[in-house]
């Protein structure tokens, strides 16, 4: 029987505000565990909380992106679990009345698009951290890091829409471009920032009913999704073509071992016993704050990308590779501004600056003020493309910059040898290479093609690399035609 896969997705947001959901601790990654936390966080009698404005500002934003409505009244609400990293044995969050709900995040698979609907965005506060069982001489030893207890959080609910692995790995990237792009979380999967539970069931294809799902949790780098969520429909779809029944399940996905792990039977929501958080006051959304919101967002980058591609006339695949971030995106905006042509801009930053990705430079800012100032790099851009220099010395020189430290605003703008241009330079070197070479033009003459690369060859080496290879090439099929035609 052939089987339709079914795949909803939660994926929990980090925002990197300067301080928790409800309290003034600090809210960084990597201090000395449990340092960063009060009575607030750790929920002792009596401490009151207050919620973090800017945390909201972020969920605005991101809500406004996604074309979610946004709720004018939503209502915190206790979600009460026992668990040890949970100091207060509940957590704040958002149940029946959400911030957000609805919207769509637009991706592409192969090519076609497809927007993945949202069912909501709701606010909360992450846990504290366990550190599961470690040796400490002769006991066993669980730790509990509570800086982690508060963080603010935005969980984010997509419909069961999702078909394929891949489109769930398509979805995450796009989730992570988006809220690095609106600046509201590193989106860091290997620092916990962003994290994803994935809801898999299967049904045979043409039913309507949805099947029994289980749930995927802690899947934290997007291949480990892609790869769960894989090893969970191949379990599903061995146990129901063995005639078995599918249990409602929470699995737990060891990426090291690509093995899944039964964790628990599911919670159902009544057994969170949710009810309205008392000491928080409903969270209102004035219309004019929304529409501030929208007034904000900036040019999205499903928005750009489609711009670069279809305005610009980039390749899909550079329009994607330049919109990865937004920053990046940015940068070719100001080669264009310069008089660089949008198909060269492209070509240079994508083949070239990027090669130095990781070895040189680590983000756009470095390479803006260091590597390649856009002013700079244009101006050596647009000597290329009046042939004063070629493109080989080009990128001579931007491996000095990058891997010998030079200094790009004098380089770029006046180094390199000038370009030997021009027949009255090169036609001489043609002549003289094909002199010397009688018998391998005369193979050319014959009909043979193969030789031909090595006359350019020779000829780019008389001129010290300094010659532009398209009139090299244009100078010795004149030459040849000439000896053919004597
Ligand atoms: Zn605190």
């Amino acid at each position: 029987m052939a089987w339709e896969v079914v795949i909803g997705l939660e994926c929990h947001v980090q925002l990197k505000t300067r301080s928790k959901m409800f309290c003034g601790c600090p809210n960084s990654f990597g201090a000395e565990p449990n340092t960063h936390v009060c009575p607030v966080c750790l929920g002792l009698p009596g401490a009151l909380p207050r919620t973090n404005a800017r945390a909201i500002e972020y969920a605005l934003r991101l809500g406004v992106a996604l074309g979610c409505r946004i709720a004018p009244e939503s209502v915190f609400a206790r979600k009460n679990y026992f668990y040890p990293d949970s100091p207060k044995n509940y957590q704040v969050s958002q149940y029946d009345r959400p911030l957000c709900e609805g919207g769509e995040l637009p991706i592409a698979v192969d090519g076609l698009p497809l927007a993945v609907q949202l069912t909501r965005i709701h606010c909360e506060e992450d846990a504290g951290k366990s550190f599961h069982p470690e040796r400490h001489g002769d006991r066993r030893l669980s730790r509990v890091d509570f800086n982690r207890a508060g963080v603010p959080l935005l969980e984010l609910v997509t419909e069961p829409v999702l078909r394929s692995p891949e489109q769930c790995s398509v979805f995450l990237t796009a989730l992570r471009r988006l809220v690095r792009w609106l600046g509201i979380s590193d989106g860091d999967m290997e620092k916990g920032q962003l994290r994803c539970d994935a809801n898999v069931s299967i049904r045979p294809v043409g039913a309507t009913t949805l099947g029994t799902k289980t749930e995927l949790k802690n899947l934290n780098t997007i291949k480990g999704v892609e790869r769960g969520v894989t090893a969970e429909i191949a379990r599903q779809v061995e146990i129901v073509s063995g005639g078995g029944r599918i249990t409602q399940a929470t699995l737990l996905y060891d990426a090291d071992r690509d093995r899944l792990a039964i964790m628990r039977s599911k919670e159902h929501a009544r057994d969170y016993r949710y009810f309205p958080e008392p000491d928080l006051p409903v969270l209102r959304v004035s219309e004019a704050e929304t529409a501030a919101a929208r007034a904000r967002a900036p040019e999205l980058p499903w928005a750009r990308e489609a711009r670069f591609r279809d305005g610009l006339g980039l390749t899909p695949y550079d329009a994607s590779v330049l919109t990865q971030s937004r920053e990046l995106s940015d940068y070719l905006e100001e080669l264009i501004a310069q008089g660089v042509s949008p198909k060269s801009a492209s070509n240079w930053v994508s083949s070239q600056l990027l090669r130095y990705e990781g070895t040189a430079w680590r983000d756009v800012s470095d390479l803006r003020s260091r590597f390649a100032p856009p002013r700079a790099f244009a101006t050596l851009i647009s000597r290329v493309e009046s042939v004063s220099v070629t493109a080989t010395a080009a990128k001579g020189m931007l491996e000095e910059v990058m891997m010998r430290g030079a200094d790009p605003n004098t380089l770029f703008v006046t180094g390199g040898a000038p370009a030997i241009s021009g027949d009255a330079m090169l036609r001489p070197l043609v002549r003289a290479v094909l002199a010397e070479h009688a018998s391998v033009a005369d193979q050319v003459l014959a009909g043979d093609a193969r030789p031909f690369g090595f006359l350019v060859g020779q000829v780019m080496k008389k001129s010290a690399g300094q010659a532009v290879p398209q009139e090299v090439q244009r100078l010795l099929r004149e030459e040849l035609a000439a000896r053919g035609r004597s």
